[in-house]
C-alpha cells in the first residue's frame, strides 16, 4: 500500500471497478458476452501487481495458453512493466507443471510424457488385440469409442457402467471387455511413464487431495487465482481451483452460462452456481453493459438466448448505437453461399475493414471447404483456425517421436514408432526392441549393444548414431530439429514418397516453432498440450481473414462475422434433437454471434450434399426461424449468381415449414407406472422417480435400469 499505483482503473465501469478492487475472497462475475469480463481479468492482474502482490503468487486459467499470453501482455501495458512472472495458462498446463514438480508425492517419475487423442487410441487398438478383444464379435466398439466412453466417465465424473448404459446402451454387452480395456489401459499409462490430458487432471487433483503438504505448498504458494470462462470447466477443475486456494480464498472466477459450450467433453456450467456453495461467503457481481457489439447485434443476439429452454441470468444493453441490421442469406446451395461470403468480403474491404477483422465462423472444420475454394480462387488469404493440428500427420509424429524419447525414454509407444521407420522392420521386433530398451538402466549402451538382424544392422546402426549425435549436442531444441532432420530426411522421402513435398513444409513449421524455445521438455510439453495450428499459407503474415470453428473463437471479437452453415440439419446438428444437446447448439450460435462489433451475416445454403453425394433440399436452421422478424435484413440468394435483392423480412417467411421439435422432458412429466420408449431398449414402465433428474425403468425386454433425464433420449408414450 506504500506503492504508488499506476494503473488507471478509469477505464472501467462500477462493477467492473468492484470486481477488480475486490481482491480479497472469494468473487463470482457472471455476465454476458462483451460485457468485459475478460478485461476486468486483466486490470485485476494489473491492479494487484500494483499493490505490491508478488507476481508469481498469481495464477491465471484460461482457456487457452495463447489466451493468457494474450491478456498478461495486456496487463504488463497497463502496468508499464511485464507480467511475465505471473503464472498464467490452462488448467492442464499448470497441472503438468505441478506434477512434474510434485507428482513423486504420487510416485510420479518426473519425466513422463503427455499424450494426446491418437496416441490414446494407438494404445487401446495395441491393448485391444493383445487381449484378443473384438475378434470374434463385428460390433466391438472401435478405439475411438472406447477412448470416449474411458474420457467421458472421467470428465463427466460417472462410473464407466453408468456412462455405457446411458449414452452407449446398445454396447451393453461389451461392459465387461471394456472395463479390461480400460484397466489395462490404466496399467499401461503407469508402466510407461505416459499421461493422457485426463490424467493431468485427475492426477493433480489427487495430489491436492491426498498430499496435505503439497496442497499446502501449492495453495502457499497461489494467494491470488483468477479463472476465466469458467463456465466451460468441468467437476475435476472446479476441485481443483477449490484445493488449491488457500484460507483466504482470493479466488475470482468469471463466466457466461449462456456460453457453455464443451458439455461434450464434461464441462458443467452450474460450477457457475456452485461457487458460492462451495466457497461461501461471496462477492456475486453482475455486469450488464455490452461494449463489443452494436445495438442491432446485440438485440439480434439477446434474441437467441431468450428462446432458450433454460432462462440464463441476465439482459445485456450497449450505448453502442447503429442503425445497420445483421443480414440473413440464404444461398441455393453451398457454392452460392460461399460467393456470397466472398463477395461481401471483398466490399468490406474496400470500405476499409482490415482483413484480420474479418471472421467466418461454421460449426465443424469441414463446413468451409466450398468457401476455401472460393477464396483461394479469388486470392483472398486466410488463417483457418480449430482445423487440423500441425502434430497430427504421421510425419509430424514421426520427428516429434525422436525428441519425446529425449524427455522420456521409457515412451514405448514413440520408440515404435522410429523402430518402425527401419526397413525390414516389423512390428513384433519393435515392439522386441522398444520394450527391452524401457527396461534398461542405460538406454544408449543397449542401443548401442543390441544383437540387430542383418537384413535391417545398416539402418540400426544409422539409428544409434543419430541417439549418439542427439545426446552429444547442446541440447537446444534448433539444433536437435536439425540432427534430426538430417537422419529422417531419406526416411521420409522414402515413406511418403507419394506427397512428401507437400508434407515438407510442415516440418518446416515445426523447425521455426522448435527454434523458438529454449528447452526442449517445454517444446514437448506444450506441443502436446496445445497442438499449434497447421499453416495453410506459405508466408505467414498477420493481417489475413480468418476462417475458425466457433469453439475456437471462444472470446475473440472482429468488426465483421460471418456465421455460416445454418442450415436444418447441420447447425442445430442432426443428432441433437433436443434437451440438453439442442440447448447447447443454440448457445455455440449465440457464441458465434456475439463475436460481432458492427457487422453480422448469417449464411445458410437451401441444398447440402449427403455423405453418398446425393444433394438434399434443407430449410434454414430452426434457431433462425425462431428469431423475431424486424431483427435483420433479408438478402435472398436467386440461384443465378446475383444476391442484391432485399427486402424487409416478414415474420411468415421467416418461418418456413418449421420442425416440430420436442420439448425438453422434465420430472414432472413422469409418473410411476408411466410407459416410455428408449431407443436402444425398447418399451419399457417408469416404477421410481428420485428427487434428482434419475428415473428407474423396468423395460419389458432388458430388465430394471436408472436413466439421467438429461441423457437419456426418452419419449412418453
Ligand atoms: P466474452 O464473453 O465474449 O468473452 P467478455 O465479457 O470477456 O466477452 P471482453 O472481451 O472483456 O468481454 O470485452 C469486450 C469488449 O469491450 C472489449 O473490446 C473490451 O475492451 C471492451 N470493454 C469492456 N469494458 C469496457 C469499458 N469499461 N470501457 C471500454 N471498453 C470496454
Ligand atoms: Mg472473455
Amino acid at each position: 500500500d506504500k506503492h504508488s499505483e499506476f494503473v488507471d482503473l478509469q477505464g472501467l465501469n462500477k462493477p467492473q471497478y468492484e470486481a477488480v478492487t475486490t481482491t480479497e475472497g472469494p468473487v463470482l462475475v457472471i455476465a454476458g458476452a462483451g460485457s468485459g469480463k475478460t478485461r476486468t481479468l486483466v486490470y485485476r492482474v494489473a491492479h494487484l501487481v500494483d499493490k505490491g502482490v508478488a507476481p508469481e503468487s498469481i495464477l491465471l486459467l484460461t482457456f487457452t495458453r495463447k489466451a493468457s499470453q494474450e491478456m498478461l501482455w495486456r496487463a504488463g501495458r497497463l502496468l508499464n512493466e511485464t507480467c511475465s512472472r505471473v503464472v498464467g495458462g490452462t488448467f492442464h498446463g499448470i497441472a503438468n507443471l505441478l506434477l512434474r514438480r510434485y507428482g513423486s508425492h504420487l510416485g510420479f517419475d518426473s519425466s513422463f510424457s503427455i499424450i494426446d487423442r491418437a496416441d490414446a487410441e494407438g494404445i487401446v487398438n495395441l491393448l485391444k488385440s493383445s487381449l484378443g478383444l473384438g475378434k470374434k464379435e463385428k460390433r466391438f466398439p472401435s478405439k475411438r469409442v472406447v477412448v470416449n466412453m474411458i474420457s467421458g466417465a472421467v470428465n463427466k465424473s460417472m462410473n464407466l457402467e453408468t456412462l455405457v448404459q446411458e449414452q452407449y446402451g446398445h454396447l451393453l454387452d461389451h461392459l465387461e471387455d471394456i472395463e479390461k480395456l480400460r484397466r489395462h489401459y490404466h496399467d499401461f499409462k503407469l508402466d510407461h511413464g505416459l499421461m493422457d490430458y485426463d490424467d493431468l487432471l485427475v492426477n493433480l487433483r489427487r495430489l491436492l487431495e491426498e498430499s496435505p503438504e503439497v496442497q499446502q505448498t501449492i495453495a502457499g504458494r497461489f494467494s491470488y487465482i483468477m479463472v476465466d470462462e469458467y463456465q466451460d470447466t468441468n467437476l475435476i477443475q472446479a476441485d481443483i481451483v477449490r484445493l488449491a486456494a488457500n484460507e483466504s480464498k482470493n479466488v475470482m472466477v468469471v463466466g457466461d452460462d449462456s456460453q457453455s459450450i464443451y458439455s461434450f467433453r464434461g464441462a458443467d456450467f452450474y460450477n457457475i452456481m456452485r461457487f458460492p456453495k462451495d466457497f461461501g461467503d461471496t462477492r456475486v457481481i453482475k455486469l450488464e453493459e455490452n461494449y463489443r457489439s452494436t445495438q442491432p447485434i446485440l438485440s439480434l443476439t439477446n434474441n437467441i438466448i431468450e428462446n432458450a429452454a433454460e432462462k440464463y441470468t441476465k439482459t445485456l444493453f450497449t450505448s453502442i448505437e447503429g442503425d445497420w441490421l445483421p443480414k440473413l442469406f440464404g444461398g441455393r446451395d453451398e457454392l452460392e453461399e460461399a460467393s456470397f461470403i466472398v463477395q461481401t468480403i471483398k466490399k468490406l474491404i474496400q470500405q476499409g475493414v482490415e482483413p484480420a477483422n474479418i471472421a467466418v465462423l461454421f460449426r465443424s472444420s469441414f463446413h468451409s471447404y466450398k468457401l476455401e475454394i472460393e477464396l483461394t480462387a479469388d486470392r483472398i488469404e486466410y488463417e483457418k483456425r480449430g482445423g487440423l493440428k500441425l502434430t497430427e500427420s504421421a510425419h509430424m509424429k514421426d520427428m516429434i517421436a525422436f525428441f519425446r524419447v529425449l524427455t522420456n525414454p521409457q515412451d514405448t509407444l514413440s520408440w515404435n514408432r522410429i523402430l518402425l521407420q527401419l526397413e525390414k522392420v516389423g512390428p513384433a521386433t519393435a515392439q522386441k526392441i522398444s520394450n527391452t530398451i524401457a527396461g534398461a538402466d542405460d538406454v544408449l549402451y543397449t542401443l548401442q549393444n543390441y544383437r540387430a538382424k542383418t537384413t535391417w544392422k545398416e539402418a540400426f546402426d544409422r539409428l544409434v548414431l543419430l541417439y549418439e549425435k542427439l545426446l552429444g549436442a547442446e541440447q537446444k531444441p534448433g539444433m536437435l530439429f536439425e540432427i534430426a532432420l538430417h537422419y529422417y530426411q531419406p526416411i521420409f522421402e522414402r515413406l511418403y514418397s507419394d506427397d512428401y513435398p507437400k508434407r515438407q513444409k510442415d516440418l518446416d513449421q515445426l523447425k521455426g516453432i522448435m527454434e523458438g524455445y529454449e528447452e526442449l521438455q517445454s517444446f514437448i510439453d506444450d506441443t502436446a498440450l496445445d497442438p499449434p495450428e497447421q499453416v495453410n499459407a506459405e508466408e505467414s503474415c498477420m493481417d489475413r481473414l480468418v476462417l475458425s470453428t466457433i469453439h475456437s473463437a471462444k472470446g475473440l471479437e472482429f468488426d465483421a462475422v460471418f456465421v455460416m452453415g445454418l442450415a436444418d440439419g447441420r447447425f442445430p446438428h442432426a443428432s441433437a434433437s433436443y434437451g440438453e444437446q439442442w440447448e447447447e447448439e443454440r448457445r455455440l450460435l449465440y457464441v458465434a454471434a456475439t463475436r460481432a462489433r458492427k457487422y453480422l451475416y448469417l449464411t445458410y445454403p437451401r441444398q447440402l450434399m449427403t455423405p453418398d453425394r446425393q444433394f438434399r433440399r434443407t430449410g434454414m436452421s430452426p434457431f433462425l426461424s425462431e428469431m423475431s422478424g424486424g431483427l435483420f435484413e433479408r438478402i435472398n440468394g436467386t440461384g443465378a449468381g446475383g444476391y442484391g435483392q432485399r427486402e424487409q423480412i416478414s415474420l411468415e417467411e421467416a418461418l418456413p415449414v418449421r420442425k416440430k421439435k420436442t420439448k425438453k422432458l422434465q420430472m414432472e412429466d413422469f409418473s410411476v407406472g408411466c410407459k416410455v420408449r428408449h431407443p436402444f431398449f425398447g418399451t419399457g414402465t417408469v416404477k421410481k422417480t428420485s428427487k434428482g433428474r434419475s428415473l428407474d425403468i423396468y423395460f419389458d425386454r432388458h430388465g430394471l435400469k436408472t436413466l439421467h433425464l438429461d441423457y437419456a433420449k426418452l419419449t412418453i408414450l
